[in-house]
């Protein structure tokens, strides 16, 4: 996979791709980035990429010539026949792990970084296909946004991590992960569940659904309304209830006894 990012700031994502995974995905091979610097599309002495926006008003706008070159520039060198240009806007549709998984199957895309007020509204409309948001707030610029975006998808490329890692993951399917703990078994007078130090895994697995469904359940039950249960998952959703319920019996005993 390539992906660009079209930034007046590259600076600001040097730091994301030179570490730990980002890293490793681009020393293998996995994916190919590119820091696009958009002053470099420029053509005059100052190398300006905003102007003022019309009808007055505060703030700048990205001048849309350097945008169009860039990108046509980018597109005309590029060796794949499908070139994705995405926008980072808190106006676009908010970005999630359905979209990261359908990102990950493109083989080039294009961030556009914006600044100030934003960009000048043509390159939306006859540059861009898809406008991605981060979430309902606003940043200075799309630069964070963007290296969120390319993590999130990098991870996902055919091969990249083992298999089981990204299966299991929080809304990978319709679930939150399970807990997780290491050694020491105690720490602090906090043990580990025995089940995990018991060798047997079917044990584990058991314990290991019953706990996403549970997390899920009293974190976001959202996602569980939309999720296509398993019979044997529907009977563990029953168990669970009940167990919260004996549980939050127990707490009041407690309380009352206080
Ligand atoms: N004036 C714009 C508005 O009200 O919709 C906000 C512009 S914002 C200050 C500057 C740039 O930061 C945007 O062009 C975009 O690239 C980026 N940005 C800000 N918030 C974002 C978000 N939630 N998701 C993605 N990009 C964001």
């Amino acid at each position: 996979m390539k992906i660009d990012l079209i930034t007046i700031f590259p600076g600001i994502l040097e730091g994301p791709f030179k570490e730990s995974m980002i890293k490793r995905a681009i020393d293998q091979g996995f994916v190919d980035i590119n820091l696009i610097d958009l002053r470099k599309y420029t053509h005059d002495l100052h190398n300006k990429v905003d102007d003022t926006p019309y009808g007055g008003g505060c703030g700048m706008v990205l001048k849309p010539e350097p945008l169009f070159e860039a990108v046509e520039d980018l597109k005309k060198k590029s060796t794949y026949d499908q070139v994705r240009v995405i926008l980072l806007t808190p106006q676009g549709q908010v970005f999630n792990q359905q979209k990261a998984c359908q990102l990950a199957g493109q083989s080039h895309l294009v961030l556009i970084c914006g600044r100030y007020e934003g960009i000048d509204e043509r390159v939306r409309t006859a540059l861009v296909d898809e406008e991605i948001s981060i979430g309902d707030f606003v940043l200075t610029g799309g630069e964070l946004a963007a290296a969120i975006i390319v993590e999130a998808v990098v991870r996902l490329l055919p091969g990249f991590l083992e298999e089981e890692a990204s299966t299991d993951e929080s809304f990978s399917g319709s679930l939150l992960e399970y807990p997780h703990y290491t050694r020491p078994a105690v720490f602090r007078g906090m043990a580990v569940p025995p089940v995990l130090l018991s060798g047997n895994h079917g044990e584990i697995a058991r314990w290991r659904k019953k706990q996403s469904l549970r997390r899920t359940y009293e974190r976001r039950p959202d996602l569980l309304q939309q999720a296509d249960l398993l019979p044997k998952e529907k009977v563990y959703l029953e168990e669970i209830k009940e167990e919260i319920k004996e549980e939050n019996k127990e707490e009041n005993k407690k309380q009352q006894s206080i």
